[in-house]
């Protein structure tokens, strides 16, 4: 065997040797790590730990690894990457991640990735599940959309151009076609710009007669605001007659309004044609997923304005089989929740944490429940200035800045904070963390 040969054997050899080794190496500290992960993850999350979703049975058919290399192989990710992860006590946050998915989520988003399938054959199905599971009525179905910002353009996209490829190519040039879509002016807010990315304009009103002027042969569908009830003149009841008056499709917004998981299906009974709530929320969803629930075919006609379909104007607004099949599980999770254990647990963490930061001189508590939106127990946790040295702003980001990071929301009065987002354990660790705090600046 000429030299060079046997040589390139050799090294081969002995790359196979230290791969063989490297992988062993790995394989050690990956279990060694996994099983520490485990420990620390049940103690911080109550048993959901940190180890791979695989299960070791399909991995071995599938040709996925049972363990990790490379980036994640500590089971931290985000420390891997150097970002800081945060305690969310402010709610479900599309800037900090929106929700956790249950590990059952994780589980069949896993499953979901290992197939092709034809992906609106997939949307009908996981439409008529959801319709099912929310006993919508009859002529009634839902699209997993991107999140509901995504359902509102191609939902409001259907609305406006049918099922007429001409139209929905032409999506936002809207000449010659309905271009109006009225809006109460308590009920504007940032994402009636996923109304406008249609290329509607909005009309506001404010009382109930000005609608009579309104509305015009342009008009296209009536929005509601579900979380601005409150502000609006004309209130969610009301508003969906006046459109079924007038003969025009309403949409309602409601992304992030439950609990009550009764809301899911209370306003497509109320007579909206279309409703939207996000997945990423409370319903604890994929992140980029949402719901679009109301008719038969205007469901039809936002998903033909959607992706996977090409020249539309929600082919940026992507929605994988894994998120599609994971909003299914996730919805089925949910409604199988006992609402009242829930909210009970919820409590019980704010009350952890206000019967340690109360004995801190000159520090109280106070509860209250929203009344939409976030409709979750809260807590205000406000101190006298006399007695403690610190604005509102300055103990938000010391607390943000902190060691873990803790995100609470502030106001004038003082930091207020939800616990639905909490992980088990974590309500100690934000009352350690308030109690340091507060100890820290006498004034
Ligand atoms: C969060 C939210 C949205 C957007 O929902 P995504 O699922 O994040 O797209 C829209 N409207 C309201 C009122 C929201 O709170």
């Amino acid at each position: 065997m000429p030299a060079c040969r046997e040589k390139a054997l050799c090294f081969a050899t002995f790359r196979k040797t230290e791969k063989a080794m490297d992988f062993n190496i790995k394989t050690g500290r990956r279990s060694f790590l996994g099983g520490a992960g485990f420990a620390l993850g049940s103690l911080i999350s109550g048993g959901i730990s940190f180890a791979r979703p695989y299960r070791d049975k399909d991995s071995l058919g599938s040709g996925l690894p049972a363990k990790v290399t490379g980036l994640g192989d500590t089971g931290d990710v985000y420390k891997e990457l150097g970002v800081v992860t945060v305690i969310n006590g402010q709610g479900t946050m599309t800037m900090l991640g929106g929700s956790l998915i249950p590990p059952e989520v994780e589980l069949v988003m896993a499953d979901a990735a290992r197939h092709y399938v034809h992906i609106p054959a997939l949307e009908v199905a996981a439409g008529k599940r959801i319709a099912q599971m929310l006993k919508l009525p009859p002529g009634c179905t839902g699209l997993v959309t991107s999140g509901a910002a995504g359902a509102m353009t191609c939902g409001y996209a259907g609305i406006l151009t049918g099922d007429d490829p001409e139209l929905i190519q032409r999506v936002p040039d809207l000449t010659g076609m309905k271009s109006e879509v009225i809006i109460q002016k308590a009920h504007r807010y940032p994402f009636d710009h996923q109304i406008r990315a249609t290329g509607v304009k909005l009309v506001e009103i404010e009382w109930r007669e000005d609608l009579a002027k309104a509305v015009n042969p342009r008009t296209a569908a009536m929005h509601f605001t579900n979380y601005l009830n409150a502000e609006g003149r004309i209130k969610v009841d009301e508003w969906v007659k006046l459109a079924m008056q007038y003969r025009l499709p309403c949409f309602n917004d409601a992304a992030a309004d439950t609990p009550p998981i009764s809301h899911l299906w209370d306003y497509v009974n109320m007579g909206y044609d279309l409703v939207t709530f996000s997945g990423g929320k409370a319903i604890r969803g994929p992140q980029c997923a949402g719901l679009l629930l109301g008719r038969e075919n205007l469901i039809h006609y936002a998903l033909l304005n959607n992706s996977p379909y090409e020249d539309t104007v929600g082919r940026g607004q992507k929605v994988g089989k894994e998120e599609i099949v994971g909003m299914v599980k996730a919805l089925e999770i949910y409604l199988n929740q006992d609402p009242k254990a829930l909210t009970e647990e919820w409590w019980a963490r704010l009350d952890t944490i206000s019967r340690r930061v109360t004995k801190v001189p000159g520090v109280s508590t106070a509860y209250y429940l929203p009344h939409v939106a976030n409709h979750v127990p809260t807590m205000q946790i406000s101190w006298d200035p006399r007695k403690i040295s610190l604005t509102p702003n300055q103990a938000q980001r010391a607390l943000e800045t902190g060691n873990p990071s803790i995100v609470l929301g502030n106001t004038r009065m003082g930091l207020e904070m939800n616990s639905f987002m909490l992980q088990a354990g974590e309500e100690k660790i934000i009352a350690r963390a308030l109690v340091n705090l507060f100890r820290a600046h006498p004034a």
